[in-house]
This record gives C-alpha cells, structure tokens and sequence, in this order.
C-alpha cells in the first residue's frame, strides 16, 4: 500500500464494507472477500456497488412510487384506486384505430419532426388552446413534449438553480416535487383547503423572498381535487405580476369539469408571463406520451435548445393520431362521454365514502377524492389490510414535501376503476377502518 495516504485506505474500507466485501473474524481480523465471490460468480456490481457510484443529483434515497402505480394497476384481481389513469370502458378504440389506418398512408410519420413538434401539429394545438382553453399563441409560442411530466423536466432544467425558491402549493403533485427536489430547488409550501390558497401566505413570500418561480395546479387538483376560484387565480396573477415572479401553470384535468369550465390563468394573462403546461394523458391515454407547453417565445427558444439533447422530439406517430384526433373534432366529443362517465363515477365514489368515516370535500371535476383519516389510524396499517384485500389507494404522505405531514390522509382515484370496483372498493376501506377503530 506504498504511496497511499491513510484518510484513502480507510474510505477504501468503508467502500468495501458497504459493497459487503470485507469479512471480519473475531481473533484473526479482516478480509476482503473479493475472491470467494469471483469464485461463487457471484455479481459484485450488484445494487451497493451501483448505490455508491450514484451522481450528487440522482435520487439516492427515492422512493419507486411512480414505477409501483404504473405496474400495479394492471395487476388482475387488485381494484387500483391508486393511479391516476382514464377509463377503458370509454374509450373511442374504433376511432383510433380508424386514424391509425389513415395516417399509415403518410410515410412522414416514420420519420422525424422538428424539436418543437410537428408542424401540422403545432396549427392544430394552437386553434385547440384557443377554442377549448381560450389561449391565444402564435407559433412561436408553443411547443409540444413527451407528456407534462417532460415539460416540466424541461423547465425546471433550463430555469431552476440549485437553492432556488419555488412556492407550490401544500399538498402537490409528488411528480413534481421529486423533479424540483432533484434541482435542489427551495420548496416553500402554501397550503391550500377547502376555502382556497393561502394568499396571505404568498404574498409574505413574494415580499420578502427572491422567489424564483410559482408552481401551482389550480384544475381539480392533484392530489386534493381543489379547484382555485377566478377571484384568486386574478389575484395570483396580479401578484405575478407585481413582483415579477412567473406561474408555471400546470393543467391535466381542466377540460375534465364536472358543472362549468374555469378560465385557466394562462387565459387571463395579456402580458404572456404565465408558462402553461398541458397534456392528453389524463382526457386521452398516457399511452400517446404527447404535451405541451404554451409560453413567451424566448421560454419555448430556450427549451427547445435543451430539447434537442434531451429527447430530440415528442413521438412523431403519437402527434399525427392526435392531430387528426382534434381536427375531426373527436377530441370534443370524446370529451363530453369522459366528463359525464367520470360525474357518475365520482358520484358512486362519494355515496359510498359517504357511508364509511372518512372525511373529505367533492370534487367538481378531475379525478381524485382526498380523504382525510382520523388521526390515531395509521395508513400504513390501513393500505398493508386493503392490499390483502385485493385495494390499492396511494398514501398522503407522498404529496407533501414535509411527509409527516400527510400521515392522515390517502387519494383515492374514481376514474380508471369500473363503478362496480369502486363501489367495492370503497366499501372494503370503509370496513376496515370500522374494525381498526
Ligand atoms: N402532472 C400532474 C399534475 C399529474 O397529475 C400527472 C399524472 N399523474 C402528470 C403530470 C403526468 O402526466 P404526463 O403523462 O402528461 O406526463
């Protein structure tokens, strides 16, 4: 060991100790044991090896709870009102697969777009956001992405440094927190309920804080189903404004309203201050990958120089289906059967909670109930019984940035479960706090 200082002969040790390496004998001392396991062919790139090798910005200590929501809901026999995915019951299969058919016969779609997304595409978004969203672009100001969860990534790449203040409200949206977390972005929660956002809150932070961006879902919110008054998404957006402190709008379940369309605040925004982020995962198929983000020509320049290292481009086959999907106006009436569908889930939904001891408000739209627990049952205990009886739910704690603080609440989704499965589902929840009490 000539030449090697003592601080990197011991670090060496640790290194060994943790890849599980070294074999201590009480009376004969310490070994590495790298040959036995070469001789076991045993891997020793195993997952310790991996773990210690991992950059400062990976996600060292996060939980597989995206990945887990993904695999579990197509598990048979489990009624998942976990995820937060569309109804197969209602699904336009024929008219898809009648596009499908169509576009086969343009050999372009084998091919690539440009960063921003395909051209036809972008003329067709525009005139969507315009007639659905009531947002006026031009071409310039809009580019399409692999679902919002790229967009956001996108965003957060180019704009967030490390240390950076981010107000997003309390509870949000655990995809996104991860994504800012990983920036090493500055989290400073603003708690919403049933009243609305905690403008007080805000406003103490935009004074006193360099604030750098707002996160804010104001759509039947994930995970809680809140839907943000006019009155405070211009008051929002005045504050915005005042302090020069941009939204980043994010909005998967707007057009999914149960009684009336709420004006989002991109629409009410003139100076075009506002990034707002969209996608067709939540009123189509998660399956199309297909986003967008609507902002300032410089923000979209900015992104698409990161895009072209990044993914290059959204799926070109994804952005032709749904092209053709909004201009033969399927999108609209597709929209009409989800909404009604989605109304009498919600509405089984609540009848059935109605019964049970949980607490909670009703959502106008979206697709989530947040339920509220009493304080002495553990939801732990509660989701590890409902798994054993075939009822997967997501847990509170996921959607806040201080865990502890979700402990007595859980999300539970009413839209990608038939009626029936809610309905028992629901009631296996309800039965099982009755017993833990
Ligand atoms: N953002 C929010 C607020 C969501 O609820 C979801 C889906 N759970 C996503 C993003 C992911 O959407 P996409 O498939 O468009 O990436």
């Amino acid at each position: 060991i000539l030449g090697v200082n003592r601080s990197t002969t011991i670090k060496s040790y640790d290194l060994l100790k943790d890849m599980g390496l070294i074999e201590s004998k009480v009376g004969k001392g310490t070994y590495v044991i790298y040959e036995k396991n070469i001789a076991n062919n045993e891997n020793i790139f195993n997952e310790i090896y991996w773990d210690n090798y991992l950059g400062n910005y990976s996600f060292k200590n996060s939980i597989n709870i995206m990945s887990k929501i993904m695999s579990e809901v197509s598990k048979e026999n489990l009624i998942s009102l976990s995820g937060g995915f569309p109804s197969k019951e209602v699904y336009p299969y024929d008219k898809l697969k009648q596009i499908n058919i169509e576009i086969l016969e343009n050999n372009e779609i084998f091919f690539q777009t440009p960063v921003r997304g395909d051209r036809a595409f972008v003329l067709t978004l525009i005139k969507y956001l315009y007639s659905n969203k009531h947002i006026k672009l031009n071409h310039k100001e809009l580019m399409v992405t692999s679902g919002s969860q790229q967009a956001l990534n996108l965003l957060i790449q180019t704009f967030v440094n490390p240390g950076d203040n981010i107000i997003i409200e309390n509870p949000s949206f655990f995809g996104a927190i991860h994504l800012f977390r990983k920036a090493k972005a500055n989290l400073i929660s603003t708690n919403i309920s049933g009243e609305g956002i905690d403008l007080n809150h805000i406003e103490f932070q935009l004074k006193n804080n360099n604030i750098k961006f707002m996160y804010l879902l104001p759509n039947f919110q994930n995970p809680t189903g809140y839907n943000m008054s006019i009155e405070d998404r211009k008051k929002i957006l005045y504050l915005s404004k005042k302090y020069k402190v941009p939204i980043i709008e994010e909005d998967p379940y707007g057009e999914l309203y149960f009684d009336k369309y709420t004006p989002s605040i991109k629409s009410l925004d003139t100076e075009n201050f506002v990034v707002h982020i969209g996608t067709f995962s939540k009123t189509l198929s998660p399956g199309f990958r297909i986003g967008y983000i609507a902002a300032d020509k410089t923000v979209i320049k900015k992104l698409t120089l990161l895009n072209q290292f990044i993914d290059i481009h959204a799926n070109t086959i994804s952005q032709n289906i749904i092209n053709k999907f909004l201009s033969k106006d399927f999108y609209n009436e597709h929209l009409e059967i989800v909404r009604s569908h989605y109304k009498l889930k919600r509405d089984a939904m609540v009848n059935e909670l109605n019964k049970g001891q949980l607490t909670f408000q009703i959502p106008k739209g979206g697709y989530y109930i947040w339920c509220q627990l009493d304080k002495r049952i553990s939801v732990d205990l509660l989701l590890k019984e409902s798994l054993k009886n075939g009822v997967d739910f997501i847990p509170g704690e996921f959607f806040f940035n201080n865990s502890y603080e979700g402990r007595n609440f859980i999300r539970l989704n009413f839209t990608s479960s038939t009626k029936k499965e809610i309905i028992k589902g629901v009631r296996i929840i309800n039965d099982i706090i009755k017993n833990m009490r």
